[in-house]
């Protein structure tokens, strides 16, 4: 059975959506962090604004939880935009789209989540409609089917992707603009639980908001989502207030360690360690053997281990580095060293 998360960065039920909802930034001036990406876009916002023209389509890509729907609901506060917003998975017929595209207004932004998982009809179909503002509908079928040039106003379409290397090269292309989002400082991470707190008139004693900060994997979502849950064990345990001591058993009591790893994270490097030696394993090995999605692994788990160096990717698989293995207090596995390269034909792709 999967494994229970506290710090999956998914964006999970709608009441945490809620709970999201009303910690997003809505200026870029109350934006923290991701001081290069926020630069260029206000640069780009401003010349757009002053032009009187729409922003060029933007693609926004890293790790859930970064801030990319934020940033995309940022934008369109600033361009006083309307914003409609859907995802991939949930376009998945050209209908779906036409339905969004016919009433939308010169200037409104349209933001595709998951941008990547759009069936391939129905990214050639939004091709025209980001190129030339334009799309062929089909209508009818067999015989009958007629194909009705639709002319639309100019929009802007943000996208934003977990996975920059699963979007087709036409795709990428037709984006004028590409971020990446990186993981944040303990610092920035601090600066928004403070942020935080205030807005949930959260009472704390010093020191407390740089350790949850410390413990959420440079992700804004991961540290507002422990601030929630120390914030119900202060007022169940304790009389409201955030205390070291809370912040502490709290946290254990989520079973996450000082540098934020949890549960999956372990279980991760401990398939990695104890059932293939150390590795090179492929990610789908360790997907089965953890009864885990490949996808919350490669998308969730390894951005992170792999930024503070505890995996390594090579051509031949997943690899444990000495760091996780002390950090688990594990040893090291002997590493094969007459082992024979495996066959290119067994390669991963990368
Ligand atoms: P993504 O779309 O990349 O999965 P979100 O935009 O939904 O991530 O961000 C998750 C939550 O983290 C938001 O609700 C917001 O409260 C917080 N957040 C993200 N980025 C920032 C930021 N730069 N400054 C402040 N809060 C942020």
């Amino acid at each position: 059975m999967a494994i229970e998360r506290v710090i999956s960065a998914d964006s999970g039920p709608d009441k945490e959506e809620q709970f999201n909802n009303v910690l997003r930034p809505k200026r870029l001036s109350e934006v923290v962090g991701q001081k290069n990406v926020v630069e260029k876009l206000s640069i780009a916002i401003a010349a757009a604004k002053k032009r009187g023209e729409p922003l060029e389509h933007i693609l926004f890509y890293g790790p859930p939880g970064l801030g990319k729907t934020t940033l995309a609901n940022v934008i369109a506060n600033e361009m006083n935009a309307a914003i409609r917003v859907s995802s991939g998975p949930a376009l998945t017929k050209q209908g779906d789209v036409m339905g969004l595209l016919s009433n939308i207004s010169t200037g409104d932004i349209l933001f595709i989540d998951e941008i990547h998982r759009l069936s391939a009809l129905v990214e050639e179909f939004i091709y025209p409609a980001m190129e030339d503002f334009k799309v062929d509908f089909t209508v009818d079928s067999g015989l009958h089917a007629k194909t009705i040039n639709f002319p639309l106003k100019r929009f802007t379409l943000i996208g934003a992707t977990t996975r920059a290397g699963l979007l087709s090269a036409p795709l990428r292309g037709r984006f004028g603009m590409l971020y990446h989002l990186e993981f944040y400082t303990t610092d920035e991470l601090t600066h928004i639980l403070r942020r935080s707190a205030q807005m949930l008139e959260l009472a704390y004693e010093v020191g407390t908001l740089e350790k949850i900060a410390s413990r959420s994997r440079g992700t804004p979502r991961v540290a507002n989502r422990l601030l929630k849950r120390v914030r119900d064990y202060a007022q169940v345990k304790g009389v409201g207030k955030l205390t070291s001591q809370i912040v502490d058993s709290s946290l254990k009591m989520e079973r996450i360690d000082e540098l934020g790893l949890d549960e999956l994270d372990r279980s991760f490097l401990k398939a990695l360690i104890q059932i293939y030696n150390g590795g090179p394993a492929g990610i789908e090995a360790i997907a089965a053997t953890l009864g885990e999605e490949r996808d919350t692994l490669e998308d969730v788990v390894e951005p992170y281990l792999l930024q503070i160096g505890f995996v390594r990717r090579t051509r031949r698989g997943r690899e444990v580095t000495r760091a996780a293995c002390e950090h688990l207090g594990l040893t090291m596995p002997q590493q094969k060293a007459q082992e024979l390269p495996q066959p290119e034909l067994f390669e991963e792709p990368q």
